[in-house]
């Protein structure tokens, strides 16, 4: 945060799925510092537990995809600010990297389950209350899979084009209603996700490095940034966008590298 960011988020309620590490820890955290009272929902909330904004962080431990995680969610919503909710980040998500003839159905149903089917009854349970306020934003996690084939990683590859989907038709939908809907679709990025590959496999991190126009993976702290202008009044007239937020990766030709 610095000088022009501070105070953003002041008196704004916020929630974030997916908060407990990467991209969603780092969206947790700025939304913090620059004033915001935050539900923040991971399957592990601890590395959260810890925090220093009392009274503005609420924790929601358990799987995104439950049935009852949407009225958990608005439930400790009221605890916070009455009722009231400005900003929804739909970010947690799941990799998948089994290519199409080896996809067995409860994998492909685990990804769809989390990446698809948790992130739209989340965004309509939270929409409904944004649509009757007239205002609020909603950020989805898509990923450069929701715009780009990806080899492998078919099941991947679709929940991201959904969320991408999905961001239009309710941008759509709900911008008569003051509701403004977009997504990121970070590209190689530096978080608990990608640190088992980097760790695994350091050579295809490399290689994937090796690509990126700016010669670099990025920082969960740079997608959160990018995530917190979207949703704020700065971006007010912006709906509907997908950013590609891939250090340049999506303008590069894969015929030329
Ligand atoms: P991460 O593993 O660091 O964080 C993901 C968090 O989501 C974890 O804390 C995990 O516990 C939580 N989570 C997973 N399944 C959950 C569930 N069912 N219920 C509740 N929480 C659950 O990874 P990340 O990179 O920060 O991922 C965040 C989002 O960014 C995901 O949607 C991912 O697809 C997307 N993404 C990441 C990259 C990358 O390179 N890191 C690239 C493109 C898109």
């Amino acid at each position: 945060m610095d000088d022009r960011t501070a105070g953003r988020y002041d008196g704004k309620v916020a929630v974030v799925t997916g908060a407990g590490s990467g991209i969603g820890r780092a969206i947790t955290e700025q939304l913090l510092r620059e004033g915001a009272s935050v539900v923040a929902n991971d399957l592990d909330v601890s590395a959260l537990a810890a925090d220093e904004s009392p009274g503005r962080l609420v924790t929601v431990a358990g799987d995104v995809s439950a049935d009852d995680m949407p009225q958990r969610l608005l439930d400790a919503v009221v605890t916070l600010g009455g009722g009231r909710v400005d900003v929804l980040f739909n970010n947690a998500g799941i990799g998948s990297a089994r290519p199409a003839l080896d996809i067995r159905p409860d994998e492909w149903r685990r990804v769809m389950d989390v990446n698809v089917d948790a992130a739209f009854r989340l965004a309509t349970t939270v929409g409904r209350v944004m649509v009757d306020q007239g205002a609020g934003a909603i950020l989805n996690t898509a990923s450069v899979a929701g715009t780009h084939g990806l080899p492998s990683r078919v099941a991947y590859v679709v929940s991201k084009h959904a969320i991408v989907g999905m961001t239009r038709a309710l941008a759509v939908e709900w911008g008569p209603s003051g509701v403004r809907v977009n997504a990121i679709c970070p590209g190689l990025t530096e978080s608990g996700m990608s640190e088992r590959l980097k760790r695994d496999s350091p050579d295809y991190w490399a290689a994937r490095e090796a690509v990126v126009p700016l010669r670099r993976a990025g920082l969960s702290a740079e997608q959160a940034s990018t995530a917190l202008f979207l949703c704020s009044d700065e971006a007010a007239y912006i709906s509907g966008m997908i950013a590609e937020v891939d250090g340049g990766t999506h303008a590069l030709y894969a015929g030329y590298t």
